[in-house]
């Protein structure tokens, strides 16, 4: 493991093997058969528990997120929280799991949401703790046993909460993380028959090929991918409130987010105004070693992936940057590049890095177009004070979750999830628990 904020060593997790993870889901699937009849309200206690471990350790896990993922503290917090919270959420469901009783001739008829058996979570490097949660928690709730791989890159948070799972009371099985590579653990999540479900959190590329792979045991599947969206400014919007939060809504972690609002779109009329008011926000923007309580955005996670981002940039048509450290570490200063046409390879790819693209556009319908004008569909903002125009643009973009004045796009208790290649399925929210359920219909005759 390598820190990002100074490239220094923090120390070795070894890989697991096939047979690591072989061993590990036949645990796995045992404890399932106890864990699916612990009762409801037990099944929620020890989830509440765990929830109140990770409080516990909040600072800690924060602390190891900002080592190894080079986050800033007060998003480490707030992740951490996340976790938290996501377990206190899901801990009120497994009392609430109830189906249907539904009205037949000649019998009694009810639905069962049963668990699907052992879930394989698999997660990116962007949000190591968060998106862990959003799939442990409610997979647990339901009844599910989980076997977790962590992102190579940043496996600690992940390690420690597993601990603090056992520490919590949670049986032996229940909740395994398994560090590896992709191509080994993540792979054998696949293959693996006794693993009913995959979700999965990463790139659109590697998402295509687990979807594939599920197809062959028609294996459930949940996919979150990546994400190009856009952040709508119409003339009539709050100018100076759209420019002062454009910069947070796609350099927060250090623009590694898949609901990134990479693409700013800027109706011509108001466009030079627009930028004139974005540059002073992106000049001001506190990109420092991410331990400090006042630093809004700490290095990438990686050298390849600097260079990676650097690609994009390079040749492009640059507005305006601003500063990062120098010295060790992946630092790379916001970046505002002008995009001089839709075909601009920086406008249709996921950078995944600090780098925003800006386009004008005429009308309403010329900005549904553009918006809509990609592969992707995760999430997007819309900047007006007509509330009509906001209805409209916001049902007309396709795309999973929109903000209105805002760019609000995670809540806990709200869905989340992409359209088209950004993934299938959702997570969070009071539905989430379904994706992690199969129903059966049960009919009893009555008929003497
Ligand atoms: P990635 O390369 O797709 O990796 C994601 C996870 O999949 C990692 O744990 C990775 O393990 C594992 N993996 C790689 N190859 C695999 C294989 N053949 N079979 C099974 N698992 C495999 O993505 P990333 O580079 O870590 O993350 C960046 C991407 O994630 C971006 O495109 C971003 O948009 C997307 N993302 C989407 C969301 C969302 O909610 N929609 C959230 C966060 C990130 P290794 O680490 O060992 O390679
Ligand atoms: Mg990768």
């Amino acid at each position: 493991m390598i820190s990002p904020v100074d490239g220094a060593g923090i120390g070795v997790v070894p890989g697991c093997s096939v047979e690591d993870v072989d061993a590990a889901v036949s645990r796995a699937a045992a404890a399932f058969e106890t864990w699916r009849h612990v009762a409801p309200g037990d099944r929620g206690r020890l989830l509440r528990r765990f929830a109140a471990q990770v409080d516990a350790h909040l600072e800690e896990l924060a602390l190891l997120e900002v080592r190894n993922a080079g986050h800033t503290i007060g998003n480490a917090r707030w992740e951490a929280g996340n976790v938290r919270d996501v377990l206190d959420y899901y801990a009120g469901a497994p009392e609430r799991l109830t189906g249907h009783q539904i009205p037949v001739p000649g019998g009694l008829d009810v639905t069962f949401h049963e668990p699907l058996g052992v879930v394989g979570v698999i997660v990116p490097w962007n949000f190591p703790m968060p998106i862990a949660g959003w799939g442990f928690a409610p997979a647990l709730a339901a009844g599910n046993t989980v076997v977790l791989k962590p992102a190579e890159l940043t496996p600690l948070t992940a390690l420690r909460l597993a601990d603090l799972a056992r520490d919590a009371g949670l049986p032996d099985g229940v909740f395994t993380v398994l560090p590896g590579r992709g191509s080994v653990v993540g792979e054998r999540f696949v293959t693996h028959p006794a693993v009913r479900k995959i979700c999965f959190t990463g790139s659109t590329e590697v998402g295509t090929r687990i979807m594939a792979g599920c197809a062959a045991q028609v294996k459930r599947v949940t996919l979150e991918l990546g994400g190009k969206s856009a952040n709508i400014v119409f003339a009539d919007a709050d100018l100076e409130k759209a420019a002062a939060t454009a910069p947070y809504a796609v350099f927060d972690n250090a623009g590694q987010d898949c609901c990134a609002r990479s693409r700013i779109l800027v109706q011509r009329r108001v466009y030079d105004r627009f930028l004139e008011l974005l540059e002073p926000a992106v000049r001001a923007f506190r990109v420092e070693n991410p331990a400090r309580e006042s630093a809004e955005m700490g290095p990438l996670i990686s050298a390849a992936h600097r260079d990676r981002v650097a690609g994009y940039v390079d040749g492009a048509d640059v507005a305006f940057t601003g500063s990062c450290p120098d010295g060790p570490g992946f630092w790379y200063a916001p970046t505002v590049l002008l995009a001089g046409s839709p075909a601009d390879r920086h406008w249709r790819e996921e950078v995944f890095g600090p780098v925003v693209s800006v386009l004008p556009f005429d009308d309403e319908a010329d900005a549904i177009r553009l918006a809509n004008d990609t592969e992707y569909g995760l999430s997007g903002s819309i900047w007006t004070r007509d509330v009509g125009r906001a209805v409209r643009v916001a049902r007309a973009v396709e795309s999973g979750n929109l903000s209105v004045n805002s760019h609000s796009s995670v809540r806990y208790w709200t869905p989340f999830g992409g359209m088209k290649r950004s993934g299938l399925g959702r997570e969070l929210g009071p539905d989430a628990l379904h994706a992690f359920t199969d129903v059966k219909n049960v009919f009893i005759g009555t008929e003497e």
